[in-house]
């Protein structure tokens, strides 16, 4: 059994949400489905049995003045157990550093919130020196290929799979890793058929009914 993880991103409002949310049906594999905050309490009813919630974003403070943010606290409320860390759109466009990456990392941790820490090298795995961590789920996305219809080959995936299980395993008790940017139907089948591979992230291809649909089959 693969993981199959779907980000929403800013694609899709509650309607549209849902719409798509009502025709996963968890198959062999296990789906994880991050919508936008505002659509997870929808999303939520939608979702079929065996399909998991996640959200794209959490904020590093349990709570405060911060306008705007949302807390690890309250996707527990909305029933979250996933949520995305550290992806690269928001490390480019918003700025997000390894330093507060790690804060947030720390607050998932603390409301036992299972993170998916998106890497685009091993580099950035230094966030993790020193947390404790029974269940991480790592995502692989190398930014050259996120929404670029570019992926790297099936040898390297295996590769850099190979050497983040090595770097981060470690002091990790469950481990998945994952590879995300730009998986399609097309190379869906291959890469989930590496055995270094525990599953795939998918962004743009996982926002439409026809091509979900095929995704999930
Ligand atoms: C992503 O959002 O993490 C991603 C991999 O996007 P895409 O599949 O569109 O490349």
């Amino acid at each position: 059994m693969k993981l199959i993880i779907a980000n929403w991103k800013m694609y899709l409002g509650v309607k549209d949400s849902v719409r798509l949310a009502k025709n996963i049906v968890a198959g062999k594999n296990q789906v994880i489905v991050c919508p936008s905050f505002v659509a997870i309490p929808e999303v939520k009813k939608a979702l079929g049995k065996g399909v998991k919630l996640g959200a794209q974003n959490v904020s590093w403070q349990e709570s405060g003045a911060l306008t705007g943010e949302v807390s690890a606290g309250m996707l527990v409320e909305l029933g979250c157990r996933y949520v995305i860390v550290g992806h690269s759109e928001r490390r480019r466009f918003l700025a997000e550093s390894d330093f507060v990456v790690r804060e947030k990392l720390k607050a998932v941790l603390a409301k036992k919130i299972i993170p998916i820490l998106c890497v685009s090298d091993l580099s950035e795995l230094k966030i993790l020196n020193q947390l404790v961590i029974n269940d991480l789920i790592v995502a692989y996305e190398p930014v050259w290929a996120i929404g670029t219809g570019k992926t790297p080959t099936m040898e390297e995936i295996a590769d850099m799979h190979k050497k983040i299980r090595a770097r981060a395993g470690k002091s990790i008790k469950k481990l998945l890793v994952i590879y995300g940017g730009s998986v399609e139907e097309k190379n869906l089948k291959n890469i989930l058929a590496l055995p270094e591979v525990d599953g795939v992230l998918i962004g743009g291809a996982s926002t439409t009914l026809s091509s979900l649909k095929k995704i999930l089959q």
